[in-house]
């Protein structure tokens, strides 16, 4: 069964107490191994001068080389993410592929405070990861799975995958 890897590679020093919490979040929500992964190596290739943001396209495929060589990787960052089309993105996968990507930046929110902020990681760490997996966006509006381009959105919906996507994702990641 792979494992999972959770790396941060923001500019800010680490919140483990953070990382932690996504740790425990990805266990429970695909049932296998997730490690804290450690390195001093940043994508800042990725980094888009004219935006002033990074690109999420080349992190994603940097993970992969740069990262723990195995199972599915999961860069979180405090760098403002985007994709060519978007504004901004809260995170970004390879569909079915092995690294995945999240960002704090656009999910804070000081009025709302530290447990509005993991709980809001949380899922979209656990949406990321499950498009690394191969789920596709769900239709039911509670399930992790689905869309959620606003905060409003992320908020609206659960942590937890519906019952339609852990029987999908059982049949993508089997025993693999
Ligand atoms: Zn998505
Ligand atoms: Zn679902």
């Amino acid at each position: 069964m792979s494992s999972i890897f959770v790396w941060w590679i923001g500019e800010e020093e680490v919140d483990h107490e953070l990382m932690e919490h996504v740790r425990l979040h990805l266990a429970a929500a695909f049932g296998r191994p997730v490690f804290l992964w450690d390195s001093p190596e940043r994508p800042r290739h990725a980094y888009d001068e004219k935006r002033k943001q990074y690109r999420t396209t080349p992190i994603l495929g940097w993970l992969g080389e740069a990262g723990p060589g195995a199972g599915k990787v999961l860069g979180v960052t405090d760098a403002d993410l985007f994709i060519p089309i978007l504004t901004y993105v809260f995170g970004e996968a390879q569909l079915g592929g092995g690294a995945a990507v999240v960002s704090l930046k656009r999910l804070l929110d000081p009025a709302g405070g530290r447990a509005q902020l993991v709980e809001r990681l949380a899922k979209e760490a656990v949406h990321e990861v499950g498009h690394a997996f191969g789920l596709v966006h769900c239709g039911h509006e509670h399930c992790v799975m689905s869309r959620s381009p606003a905060v409003r959105e992320v908020d609206a919906k659960g942590v937890d995958l519906c019952g339609e996507c852990r029987g999908h994702l059982e049949e993508l990641a089997g025993g693999a």
